[in-house]
């Protein structure tokens, strides 16, 4: 997947693109517009995630004129955290680049995340100041999503759900994405030590085409913090969350047996009459399946990590050695 060092393509903006016949021309040349000007060696890559309107004709007419521009075209909707993935796997830059397709995000920001990528940052992350869509439905729940998340996750952003971020590719290239987690690559990158900057961008409300997103997404995102904060911090030590959970109960559990005998010798409470033997007996079941789910995890967690070749560290550099894996 190492194709680097091609100074042609330094870098890579990818765009998944989910019917937006009318937005995507005009993208175009919004970026073409901005980098051009720059003087950036780029190149575009436009996921196509299963349209089904004139998107892929309008792609293919824009990419025979224009080399730079490239293609990966899915067979069916597969959501716009795949898209990204596949973007990743076939971008050649060093820095890769995120963006909308519907004309939401501005190129014009471009050229100050690669600064900022210069300056020495692994991730520069666009923060819609001004942000032009639905208070109710979306920048409300948006805004206490991104407060959660950086409260739990204890990376300071204020804007995760903007598109438009900037990677160091080896950074980048080092994160897994699983259904829709893209929102949550800074949080991934920051936890293997990746430098992490914030910036204001630009917003555009959108223009045509409609959103693909309603108000069940922030439902979803609160799933997967709790997900990428279990994977984050527990999934060296599942047994520590798991069997400290089984721990607690089976203390619980012994007070309440304690409780139970005291109260037949104190008040000849006939045991088998006492709710709390009840309780007691729940008690002891639930720590041991507490237990029994932590060892289970502990097993999964050496599958997921020696299948994937995981190391349980990320290193920057190596001096005088070989990459070993
Ligand atoms: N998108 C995609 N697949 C999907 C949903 C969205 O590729 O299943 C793309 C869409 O074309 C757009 C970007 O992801 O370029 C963001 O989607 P949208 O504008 O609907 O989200 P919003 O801006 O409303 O949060
Ligand atoms: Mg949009």
């Amino acid at each position: 997947m190492k194709k680097k060092n091609n100074p042609d393509n330094s870098i890579s903006i990818v765009l998944p693109v989910y019917n937006e016949e009318e937005n995507i021309a005009l993208q175009y040349k919004n970026i073409t517009d901005n980098l051009d000007g720059a003087k950036l060696k780029y190149e575009i890559i436009f996921v196509d995630d299963g349209s089904i309107d004139r998107s892929v004709a309008i792609l293919n007419e824009i990419a025979r004129k224009d080399r730079r521009v490239k293609i990966v075209q899915f067979r069916r909707n597969f959501g716009q955290t795949a898209a990204m993935a596949a973007g990743i796997d076939h971008s050649s830059g060093d820095i890769i680049i995120f963006m909308d397709s519907d004309l939401q995000n501005d190129a014009g920001d471009i050229a100050r995340m690669v600064d900022k990528i210069h300056e020495g940052y692994d991730v520069v992350s666009g923060w819609r100041k001004d942000r032009k869509d639905k208070l109710i439905s979306r920048k409300i729940p948006s805004r206490m999503a991104n407060w959660l998340i950086s409260r739990v996750s204890g990376v300071p952003l204020h804007d995760l759900g903007c598109s438009l971020k900037a990677y160091r590719g080896e950074v980048l290239r080092q994160v897994k994405l699983y259904g829709e987690m893209h929102r949550f690559i800074p949080v991934h990158a920051s936890w293997v030590g990746a430098r992490i900057a914030e910036i204001p961008v630009q917003h555009h409300a959108r223009r045509f085409g409609k959103s693909k997103y309603g108000i069940k997404r922030t439902f979803k995102v609160i799933l997967d913090l709790i997900t990428v904060k279990f994977m984050g911090s527990f999934s060296t030590k599942p047994i520590y969350v798991f069997g400290g959970a089984g721990l607690v109960l089976f203390g619980l559990s012994a007070v309440s047996g304690v409780a139970v005998i005291i109260m037949k010798f104190t008040h000849g409470l006939s045991m088998n009459r006492n709710p709390l033997l009840i309780f007691t007996v729940l008690l002891i079941l639930m720590s041991f399946m507490f237990i029994m789910l932590g060892i289970l995890a502990e097993i999964l967690i050496r599958i997921y990590h020696e299948s994937q070749d995981k190391t349980p560290y990320t290193v920057k550099a190596l001096v005088n050695l070989k990459k070993t894996r």
